[in-house]
């Protein structure tokens, strides 16, 4: 075919910026620039680039074609324009703080594996025991609150940068200090640099912790040093930096550190009003089997109470129930409190900043828009993945050849917070030659929809802790779409590290060799629960590694302990017979949950 030439015309372009929504077709493009469709059509022919008028451009079209014609594009979100008429919709104010009563701070813990960032937050949530109180905050929601000597202190529970900086890319800022721990031990590493930077953009105050004094061969005074050559001048040599000296697995040192931050929150001057709808941001967010969707939000200003039309994101619903970080029904909750709000249509997303609506209707309203907008970028998203890109086991080829190799990537995981997580890791491995484009990321299980994706995208499917059914399993080999699931995230990102200098690591495959659904479930005294279970395939066999799914997510990894069928204990069962299936150790088992065994083996690479 002749691709017919393109001749720009002399006709005037727009004058100033204009604004394009990403994932425009060639038939909305060209008129806002004074062209027509075939314009656009025929300028990007040339460039090698087949497009129809009616198919979504990536951003590189889009902007490849501003410039032909000389014009001045800015891109925007689809939806990102109208957010402010949604906003308005919902009589959004933004929240006064002169006058309003103090608040407590919202602390974020970072600093370099194993310095013991989860220890310490393990501790501090331990030692906010209240009197009388059985296990105190047994519930990990997310974050939680402790009191010392009046004030209050709000703790997100999820430790790390990743969580830190995907809120903050989607313009949710959550923290009001973070608290650095550095191992007196170990001293100043390169994640601890990282988050200092990550603090310091974020404009957020930063005290140290310097953690692990118990030990023989801590060195607190050389942290010191370290952490001035970083700017980070301890209050004892005249700085302004707040350090503590604590040992996280003593105890020690807690209670000065959370005075600290105390003050600090005073000097600060955090305010907020506990007066009118509540408006925050969500923190995490998950679908759970019995309870629908799950949210942990914290409120920043207002108060949030049950019954109220909440929007968070492209979610919406009336607050059927909150629950604190205690585990306990709660009416309402105000500013700088984590809560659990159940009674959400869908899953929301962490960082999604929500609000309470006017009313019922407007919240519907608004999270349809919302919805609406986002699957238009995603389609924008899909058509820029698919015009490019390879996946996991040619990256490396293509990256020889001096192209500019993008990697293609469908990502689902178990809970929002990890999924986000895995994203954001997974972005800051992007190098000038290589770059990760998410053709789709998702929370939950991988599915048949998952595969045919990745299959016409030419990806591959990362799965943090969840797994393919058999049927999207046996579709996937149909298809030759690579599958790689992971439960640490560090061989996660160690493998899509080796893949980009071409040394992906053999793969070790679990074969899986049976699956089986818990139809009825027993308690045995002195025994515990037993699986009455149908094996749907394969076989099960005593001692065999075992996966616990629920909705294809993975809850519980161990081994069949005991197998038994009509009270005779067997070696193993086929499928198409029942059998009683008694698991190492575990015991919260719910009728219609898979019981997946496997075995591992060395794959073949070729
Ligand atoms: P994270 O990766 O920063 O979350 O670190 P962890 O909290 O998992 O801690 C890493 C290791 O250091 C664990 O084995 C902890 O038991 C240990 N650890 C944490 N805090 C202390 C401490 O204060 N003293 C000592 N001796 N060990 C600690």
């Amino acid at each position: 075919m002749d691709v017919p030439t393109y001749t720009p015309e002399d006709a005037a372009v727009p004058e100033g910026e204009v604004v394009v929504e990403r994932s425009t077709t060639a038939q909305d493009l060209g008129p806002k620039l004074n062209r027509t469709a075939a314009d656009v059509v025929r300028f990007l022919m040339q460039q090698g680039e087949m497009v129809t008028a009616t198919q979504s451009l990536s951003d590189d079209m889009i902007e490849l074609f501003a410039a032909e014609i000389g014009a001045e594009v800015r891109l925007v979100d689809p939806g990102e324009e109208q957010e402010i008429e949604l906003l308005a919709l919902l009589e959004v104010a933004e929240p006064e703080y002169e006058d309003a009563p103090i608040r407590p701070p919202v602390v974020t813990v970072m600093g370099h594996v194993d310095h013991g960032k989860t220890t310490l937050l393990d501790r501090i949530r331990d030692a906010n025991v209240v009197d009388g109180e059985a296990g105190g905050i047994t519930q990990h929601i997310g974050a939680y609150q402790v009191e010392q000597d009046g004030n209050a202190v709000t703790f997100i529970d999820t430790p790390g940068h990743a969580a830190f900086t995907a809120m903050r890319a989607r313009g949710a800022d959550a923290t009001d200090i973070v608290v650095l721990v550095v191992a007196a031990d170990d001293g100043v590493m390169p994640q601890t640099i990282e988050a200092i930077n990550h603090a310091r953009a974020a404009d957020v105050p930063i005290v140290v912790a310097v953690n692990k004094v118990d030990r023989d061969n801590a060195e607190p005074q050389r942290v010191l040093t370290q952490l001035a050559e970083h700017e980070l001048v301890p209050e004892a040599w005249g700085g302004e930096t707040v350090t503590v000296e604590v040992s996280a697995l003593q105890g020690l040192g807690i209670e000065d550190l959370i005075e600290n931050l105390s003050v600090i929150a005073e000097v600060e001057d955090l305010r907020a009003d506990p007066e009118g709808r509540a408006q925050g941001v969500v923190l995490e967010s998950h679908l759970d089997v019995g309870r629908g969707s799950v949210a942990t939000i914290l409120v920043q200003s207002g108060t949030l109470k049950v019954g109220d039309p909440l929007v968070a994101g492209a979610a919406w619903g009336r607050v059927r129930a909150l629950i604190d970080d205690h585990g306990r029904q709660v009416k309402e909750a105000g500013p700088s409190t984590p809560v659990e709000v159940l009674g959400l249509s869908d899953v929301a997303e962490a960082g999604d900043r929500f609000v309470v609506a006017p009313n019922e209707k407007v919240a519907g309203r608004v999270a349809e828009k919302r919805s609406h907008f986002k699957r238009q970028a995603n389609i924008g998203r899909d058509a820029h993945a698919l015009s490019s890109g390879a996946r996991l086991e040619d990256i490396f080829e293509q990256i020889q050849k001096g192209e500019a190799a993008t990697l293609n990537l469908v990502v689902k995981a178990d809970v929002n917070g990890s999924l986000e997580a895995v994203c954001e890791s997974l972005k800051r491995l992007e190098r000038d030659d290589v770059k990760l484009a998410f053709v789709h990321r998702a929370v939950g299980g991988i599915t048949e929809n998952d595969i045919q994706l990745a299959g016409a995208s030419n990806a591959t499917i990362i799965g943090f802790n969840v797994r393919p059914d058999r049927k999207a399993r046996e579709f996937a080999e149909a298809e030759k779409v690579e599958i790689r699931t992971y439960e640490v995230i560090y061989q996660l990102l160690e493998d899509v590290e080796s893949a980009m200098v071409g040394m992906l690591a053999p793969e070790f495959e679990e074969v899986v060799t049976g699956d089986a659904e818990v139809r009825e479930i027993f308690s045995i005294p002195r025994i515990g629960k037993i699986a009455g279970c149908y094996v749907q395939n394969g076989t099960i066999t005593r001692g065999s590694k075992v996966r616990f799914l629920r909705e294809g997510t993975i809850i519980w990894k161990g081994e069949v302990r005991s197998l038994r069928r009509f009270k005779e204990d067997v070696r193993e069962v086929q499928s198409g017979y029942e059998c009683g299936i008694g698991l190492s150790d575990f015991q919260d088992l719910k009728e219609g949950d898979v019981i997946e065994t496997y075995d591992e083996r060395e794959l073949e690479r070729t």
